[in-house]
């Protein structure tokens, strides 16, 4: 079996085979790129390895030697040879790029005989830099001793000459430090140093393969999604010098800036200088066009290699190089990583530059990466100053005030108040703090901590591990140094920075770049799945339309049953014993209704809008039983106003009679229009009396009423005349004919069984996935993700939280049931789905794929629905 590949044996589509790295270098040598010669051993052999119990595959070995005669004709050195050593480096490459599983080793095949062979083909105090680099690298990665233990023993040498940077060293000392570095590692390792070149070949090569299975590497898959079975490759790779002289160096550059997306080379380099030195930081580099003036020749050299890599490769790249006295080597290319804005202006730029299609320009970018986009963040032009700064773990900006406990900041958030949750560190008995607030700041744990993850999947700001701030819950304050702040005390924290302000800054809405427009306007063409909004008030349809929604596809009418204006009617219309008292609350709500929905149909003009009826159980109007039964317990031993005790005695007596087991499951949707039609009756007349008016006043509207938490058709039909009832009577009392259409939410599991009946009495369906994936799993969504479901992700019973990313395998099985069964009485019923899953773009993909007529998802995640519809069609 064939496990060693020589560079001009592969290609860049071998990834899988070669790494990507080994890939990548094969390509570049065969289009006739000056890289360094060097052979690659597979991920096939690596596979083996592991399946061998850790030993090398019959034959590695045999092959490893023979290609290894093959490098030293190209070469014209010989591996191990006193007088002109071959030197190669030996480089990990898996299949997916993985930063830091393991270092490079260089310059290996040096032994206390070849570094004199180096010493007189170049000179003394280079041949044993390379030496001591050697060293410490083998040490480090082969032998698992600690760098910093070689780190101390060269700084002791440039204390002693009052020097900070390696080069300054001469070479004696260098001669010196090899020395201690090689009896640290026989004091380490209970056995001297390596001298023949092959056995450190092989020992490298098996720490590559090793590394594979180090913790670094594990956690980094496990984060990343990548499987754990693809394995890696090891690259060797022929020596080339860039701290020969100062007509040497190393660097790396991006062939357009990898921030913004600029046309021009970003990157840095360092004169004299080997391999990590660039990103080690010891010394600053330069950037890449002060090569210009340096070395004009290398540069226009490179320039060109950079054009022809991004021409060939189709994308920009990110590429290590090296100067070996004036003579220009690649060593690297990859697809460069850079941020949403440089990803979509790069896409954009490469498709007006006739290298790519639009098509490739839309599946270039990643519908998830632009939510870095797509968040209110700090005005650019205001100067703020940040007290403290963590991990940017959720992008966003926000403001509010301090609040230490998850309890108080729901309670304070369901009085409207802004607030920050500040913990150490957040539970799963944190969450309902977490939805109650703007955002959340932690002292502890990192981009993958609970409080990041939650933050992330909610689209909430946080700013987590932030270890300058001090909490003292007992204290309620949190310090940074001298600064104390207290609870209430207002905050900001930037979720895309890591930066953490006192006081309320400025923010400012998401703009979108002409780029953004553009690639947007491509996905428009290609899409053929509709996109809408959901949203309750104009402003919000608004910011949608501007997003380019189509449409409304929901419009929760008891988001503005909660206004404080409107509760108490609210609560009035509830407490109500006779239908008359009822009735008289309702009429004080109509035109409360009726001016909403005016507003939100005329922000839509032209556009259909969903408008559910009331959904939740009455008892959310009313205030909690236990704070309630306090405050009465506190009148009555203050010997309070009588009346007033009364009237809360009252209430509390109806809030207990309200209260239900299982709301969840309880007196709530359409169930509530079964037994309180006026409820409905009046919704549906508030919204028709405000379509009448538009018309009137020439505006064209689609409104489509939607009854919630239908299971059986006849609850439909009889709620369905019900509104039919009311538009023609509105029709006959207003004089105006206006257009509406009456459907369901799917969300109850029976409906979806029944959709053939069902689809009899509906004009359309809206798959309400929230409900319908707690309906079909039976879990209560807030108990499931406080309690247990990040258990389930993971010990793999699910592969991700449902609730974010659509089950398709039950949840999606119903729902394709559903739309076969619901077209099947009605071959063109239009179908949406208004959940939170409308605006992920993987269950996009799959609603793409079962046909439905559009997802409808929060205004700011518009743009990224209609990028991830797009690449459903691609
Ligand atoms: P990583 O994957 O961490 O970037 P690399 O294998 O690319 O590790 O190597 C680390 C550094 O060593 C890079 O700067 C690279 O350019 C340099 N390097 C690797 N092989 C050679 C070589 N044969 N000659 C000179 N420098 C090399
Ligand atoms: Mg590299
Ligand atoms: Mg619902």
């Amino acid at each position: 079996k064939k496990y060693v590949y020589l560079f001009e044996e592969g290609r860049a589509d071998m990834k899988n085979l070669l790494g990507g790295k080994g890939a990548n270098l094969a390509e570049m040598t065969n289009i006739g790129l000056p890289v360094p010669p060097g052979l690659i051993i597979t991920t096939e052999a690596c596979k083996e390895f592991y399946v061998n119990d850790r030993r090398f595959p019959p034959g590695l070995e045999e092959q490893v030697r023979e290609k290894m005669r093959v490098l030293e004709e190209k070469t014209g050195k010989r591996f191990g040879d006193p007088a002109n050593p071959l030197l190669v480096s030996v480089r990990s490459g898996a299949p997916v790029s993985m930063p830091g599983m393991m270092d490079t080793v260089l310059n290996l095949g040096l032994n206390d005989e070849t570094v004199e062979g180096l010493s007189r083909a170049a000179n003394r105090r280079f041949a044993f830099d390379c030496y001591r680099r050697f060293l410490n690298m083998f040490g480090d990665v082969v032998l698992g001793i600690e760098h910093a233990k070689f780190e101390r023993i060269l700084e002791r040498y440039k204390e002693r000459r009052r020097v900070t940077l390696d080069q300054e060293l001469p070479a004696g000392d260098l001669e010196q430090v090899v020395a201690e570095y090689r009896a640290l590692i026989e004091r380490e390792t209970g056995r001297s140093f390596p001298q023949d070149p092959m056995e450190q070949l092989f020992m490298a090569i098996y720490a590559v393969f090793n590394s594979w299975n180090n913790d670094r590497a594990i956690v980094y898959r496990k984060i990343n999604k990548i499987p754990d079975d693809l394995g890696t490759a090891v690259n060797i790779q022929v020596m080339v010098f860039g701290n020969l002289g100062d007509d040497c160096g190393t660097g790396v550059a991006f062939t357009r800036d990898p921030a913004t997306g600029a046309r021009e080379l970003y990157g840095e380099y360092l004169i004299n200088a080997q391999g990590e030195d660039v990103v080690a930081g010891i010394r600053t580099p330069r950037t890449i066009s002060d090569l210009k003036e340096e070395m004009p020749d290398v540069y226009q050299q490179f320039a060109s290699i950079c054009e022809r890599l991004e021409k060939h490769y189709r994308n920009m790249q990110d590429i290590e190089f090296t100067i070996e006295r004036g003579k220009l080597y690649i060593l690297q290319t990859r697809t460069g990583k850079r941020t949403a804005q440089a990803a979509v202006k790069i896409a954009v730029d490469m498709v007006h530059e006739g290298l790519i299609s639009k098509e490739e320009a839309v599946m270039r970018v990643e519908p998830a990466q632009l939510d870095q986009l797509l968040h209110r963040r700090i005005d650019p032009r205001a100067s703020v100053k940040a007290i403290a700064k963590g991990l940017p773990a959720s992008p966003g900006a926000a403001s509010g005030k301090v609040v230490f406990d998850a309890d108080e900041a729901e309670m304070l958030g369901n009085q409207g108040e802004k607030i920050i949750l500040v913990r150490t560190e957040t539970t799963p008995d944190d969450i309902h703090g977490i939805v109650a607030a703007q955002g959340v700041l932690t002292s502890r744990g990192g981009m993958t901590s609970h409080a990041a993850v939650v933050a992330r999947g909610m689209g909430k700001p946080c700013v987590c591990g932030c270890e300058a701030i001090r909490i003292d819950y007992e204290a309620g304050e949190f310090r940074v140094n001298d600064l104390v702040v207290k609870k209430g005390d207002v905050i900001s924290i930037d979720g895309s920075t890591g930066q953490v302000m006192l006081g309320e800054v400025p923010l400012i809405d998401p703009e979108l770049s002409p780029e953004f427009l553009e690639l947007l306007q491509w996905a428009d063409e290609i899409r053929t799945l509709g996109v809408r909004a959901n949203a309750d008030t104009p402003e919000d349809a608004a910011k949608a339309r501007a997003f380019g929604a189509e449409g409304i596809g929901l419009t929760r009418t008891e988001h503005m049953f909660m206004a404080p204006d409107r509760l108490p009617i609210v609560q009035e219309m509830i407490l109500a014993t006779t239908t008359q008292e009822r009735q008289a609350a309702l009429n004080k709500l109509l035109p409360m209704q009726q001016g909403d929905f005016y507003g939100i149909l005329k922000a839509m003009e032209g556009l259909p809008v969903t408008i559910r009826l009331l959904d939740p159980p009455l008892h959310e109007f009313l205030p909690n039983a236990e704070e309630l039964a306090v405050e009465i317990t506190r009148l009555r031993l203050t010997g309070g106003d009588e009346e007033e005790l009364r009237k809360k005695e009252e209430l509390l007596k109806k809030v207990r009679v309200l209260a239900e087991f299982n709301p969840m499951l309880g007196h709530r949707g359409c169930r509530l229009g079964i037994t309180f039609p006026e409820v409905y009756a009046m919704q549906a007349r508030a919204i028709f009396q405000a379509t009448a008016q538009l018309v009137k006043e020439g505006v064209k509207v689609f409104p489509e009423v939607e009854i919630p938490l239908v299971g059986e058709v006849r609850e439909l039909a009889l709620l369905r005349r019900l509104v039919d009832e009311v538009a023609e009577q509105v029709m006959k009392e207003t004089g105006v004919e206006f257009e509406y259409s009456v459907g369901t939410m799917i969300e109850i599991p029976r409906a979806a069984l029944l959709a053939d009946e069902i689809a009899r009495e509906a004009d359309f369906f809206s798959f309400g996935t929230n409900d319908l994936t707690q309906t079909t799993f039976g879990f209560s969504r807030d108990d499931a993700e406080g309690k247990f479901l990040h258990e389930y992700v993971e010990k793999k019973i699910l592969p991700e939280n449902p609730f974010i990313v659509l089950d398709q395998a039950g949840v999606g099985k119903l729902m394709k049931m559903c739309v076969a069964l619901g077209r099947q009485t009605k071959p063109d019923l239009v179908i949406g789905i208004c959940g939170e899953h409308g605006g992920e773009p993987s269950s996009i993909e799959f609603c793409h794929r079962i046909g439905l007529n559009y997802v409808s998802c929060s205004p700011f995640r518009v743009p990224i629905a209609r990028l991830a519809a797009a690449q459903a069609r691609v």
